[in-house]
């Protein structure tokens, strides 16, 4: 036996053969396994089917790291191990088969640059680390790499968001919050700037250097230090590079990777010119289709948010971190374009979307965010086995992979979750540009059914805020019933309303009639109204709910309430959590109206939902002089505002002229519902 400190030779000699054994063993059942993958090869030949099942891969990795677990082994080396296992055992199916790496199996990636770009050389890092050789879509602007994915020319892109010196790539985090990808993986790249140059270039003969503007930031203390030295501004590093071996002038020199001197020719005058040393671009790898990590991977989850405009709103958010035991890892905030009052925060934590705490997290935060916005979850850099008391039993998250946006919805029993009283017990109040809709105060939104003019527009809005209203209202793009009616003014008449709505301090609220006009409305409007024609169209609905303004949804006229609360539920998942309902009259057998005002909807939603209910009695009555009564009711029932159309002149107008209330009527039906006047322009 050894004593205490010194070990006995014997012993040592003993474990070096034991362990010269297993690993004999190791090597038989590799080549054993090797011999199974040519069989599996043979057999996909004669039934011609591809040679890489993504999906059967991650399945099966992630088996191997639950009984690697088991074994008390690290998921991290398992993870490694596996992946080399798979990716020799694909080589040698693929050379079976007579395929090469080009194959259709073989991934393409967009970048922005050429190659020895620094997206090039992440891109290089991120795919090594996997055993796969991508070929690339080389495009000029991130722009135009997101596009490259989303018209499936690239099966990802691989885009810079954040460097250690110059901070938030914007550019990108904008490209990327319109593009509806998500993120799949990241990757830290080491960027080594040098200034480059063509044979007999020297740093003191310099007169101009080409460069990306990353570049100038990285690198500004040395560019500081050069006298008479010119800098011309280049979308590329790589190619400002290539541009100067062109050009062949030795006062001209780039800054680029060592890389790009070597591809094209160059020179490396001086490297390490950055002002920090350690200088890391992260970059994310993005895709069209969500990534299933492999349970017991450790991984990150990116997601955006707005938290609304109140005192606490973002420390409320992150406590929800903080109490789930949820590490962040990243917080980005960006401007909202159009809505200088808010920002957008791009968060990064860890934790996969398939654990049922992070789905606790998406659950409280869409009960107090304004918009969220699931980007993706993804294997960290650094797979650090994840703590066993998170583990969750394996297979049920499957389902999750086609979740683009919040909470997923598996078991729920009627179509929607996010709008349910079970999911957020208290009602949401919406509050817009100063005015609060769902709170304890009954609002009015009234105006024209249509923006005809100036004047008309100019009357109407006088009214609604002199009678004391809220809202104004107008449509602008019209959806009529015949295409010889009176369309709407479209963006003309947009302007004259957010006009008429400044000039008397009224938010506005206007229908949005297709998907491509959600932006351009939104830039505009307060609201964003989805008619009753277009209650279940699921491509307007999806775009409202990528937008950042509040939509009054209009009960479709032949919709059920379930119906209607799963088309706010698209909204809802897609993001915006600011969703009103509005009752507008329902078809029946009845023809003395033009539609039954379905006032029960008021109670039943309220059973149902935390949203806001709007009752809209002049599309339910198509007579002015039904929609005071109605208008009354709808306040008794506990409608959270009333909508109804007025008009200076009903008898001239260009659309539903009979059910518009006359401006003395509604200052008449105002006093009725007791509101107080207000005195004159506010705005
Ligand atoms: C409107 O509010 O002008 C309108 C067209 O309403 P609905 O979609 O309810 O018919
Ligand atoms: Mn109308």
């Amino acid at each position: 036996m050894s004593t205490n400190n010194e070990p006995h030779e014997d012993d040592i000699a003993q474990i070096r053969d034991d362990i010269d054994r297993v690993d004999s063993e190791i090597l038989k059942l590799l080549a054993e396994r090797k011999a199974f993958s040519l069989r599996m090869a043979r057999e996909k030949g004669l039934h011609a089917r591809p040679s890489r099942d993504m999906s059967r891969e991650e399945d099966l990795i992630s088996d191997r790291i639950n009984s690697g677990m088991s074994h008390d082994l690290d998921s991290g080396l398992v993870n490694r191990v596996w992946r080399e296992i798979i990716n020799d055992s694909v080589r040698v199916q693929q050379e079976f088969l007579g395929r090469s790496e080009s194959t259709p199996d073989a991934i393409t990636v967009a970048i922005q640059g050429i190659d020895g770009s620094y997206s090039h050389l992440a891109s290089q890092q991120y795919f090594d680390a996997k055993g796969i050789t991508p070929s690339y879509v080389r495009s000029s602007t991130f722009a135009e790499a997101i596009r490259a994915v989303q018209e499936g020319n690239a099966d990802v892109a691989v885009l810079p968001v954040e460097n250690t010196t110059s901070g938030a790539i914007s550019e990108v985090y904008d490209a990327l919050l319109d593009s509806q990808l998500h993120f799949v993986g990241d990757v830290r790249f080491r960027v080594r700037h040098c200034l480059l140059g063509v044979a007999g270039a020297s740093v003191e003969g310099l007169r101009r250097i080409y460069c990306h503007p990353q570049a100038v930031t990285q690198c500004s203390e040395f560019l500081a230090g050069l006298d008479r030295v010119e800098l011309v501004y280049f979308s590329d590093t790589a190619l400002s590079g290539k541009r100067i071996g062109e050009m062949n002038d030795p006062t001209v020199a780039a800054i680029a990777s060592e890389e790009a001197a070597r591809l094209y020719g160059l020179d490396i005058l001086k490297t390490g010119i950055a002002n920090q040393e350690e200088n890391y671009t992260r970059f994310v790898v993005v895709s069209a289709q969500p990534a299933q990590v492999p349970e017991g991977v450790e991984s990150k989850t990116s997601i955006v948010m707005a938290v609304g405009n109140h005192p606490g709103a973002l420390m409320d958010a992150l406590a929800v971190f903080r109490e789930a035991d949820i590490n962040l890892v990243m917080l980005e905030s960006r401007p909202i374009p159009h809505n200088p009052r808010e920002e957008l925060f791009y968060l990064d934590f860890d934790g996969n979307i398939s654990d049922p705490v992070v789905q606790s997290v998406f659950d409280s935060l869409t009960k107090q965010l304004r918009f969220l916005r699931i980007l993706g979850s993804y294997p960290s850099r650094d797979l650090r086995p994840r703590p066993l008391e998170r583990d969750v039993a394996r297979g049920e998250p499957k389902g999750l992979s086609a979740v683009t946006a919040v909470s997923p919805a598996t078991g729920i029993p009627k179509g929607y979750k996010l709008g349910s009283r079970v999911h957020k017990p208290h009602n949401t109040v919406i509050e817009v540009a100063g005015v609060k809709v769902g709170g304890d105060e009954m609002i009015m939104i009234a105006g024209p059914c249509a923006v005809e003019s100036w004047d008309q527009v100019m009357a109407a809005a006088k009214a609604v805020k002199e009678a004391g209203g809220s809202i104004l209202r107008g449509g602008c793009f019209k959806p009529r019933s015949s295409p010889y009616s009176f369309q709407g003014l479209g963006y003309e008449g947009l302007e004259m309303l957010v006009e008429a709505g400044k000039a008397y301090g009224l938010p506005v609220v206007t229908e949005v009639l297709s998907p491509e006009d959600v932006d351009g409305v939104a830039k505009k409007a307060d609201i964003l109204q989805i008619g009753a024609r277009n209650m279940q169209n699921f491509s307007l609905l999806n775009a409202a709910g990528r937008a950042h303004r509040p939509v009054l949804l209009k009960r479709g006229m032949s919709s059920s309430l379930e119906e209607l609360l799963q088309a706010a539920e698209y909204i809802l998942a897609g993001g915006n959590q600011q969703v009103m309902l509005c009752e507008r009259g329902i078809r029946t057998f009845e023809t003395s109206t033009r539609n039954t005002l379905d006032l029960s909807a008021v109670p039943v939603l309220r059973r149902h939902t935390h949203l806001p209910i709007i009752v809209d009695p002049s599309h339910a009555a198509g007579d002015r002089d039904l929609v005071a009564p109605l208008a009354l009711a709808a306040q008794a029932i506990g409608a959270d505002g009333i909508m109804v159309e007025i008009h200076p002149n009903p008898e001239e107008a260009l659309s539903d002229g009979p059910q518009s209330l006359r401006l003395d009527q509604f200052e008449n039906l105002m006093g009725a519902l007791g509101f107080a006047p207000s005195p004159g322009k506010a705005g």
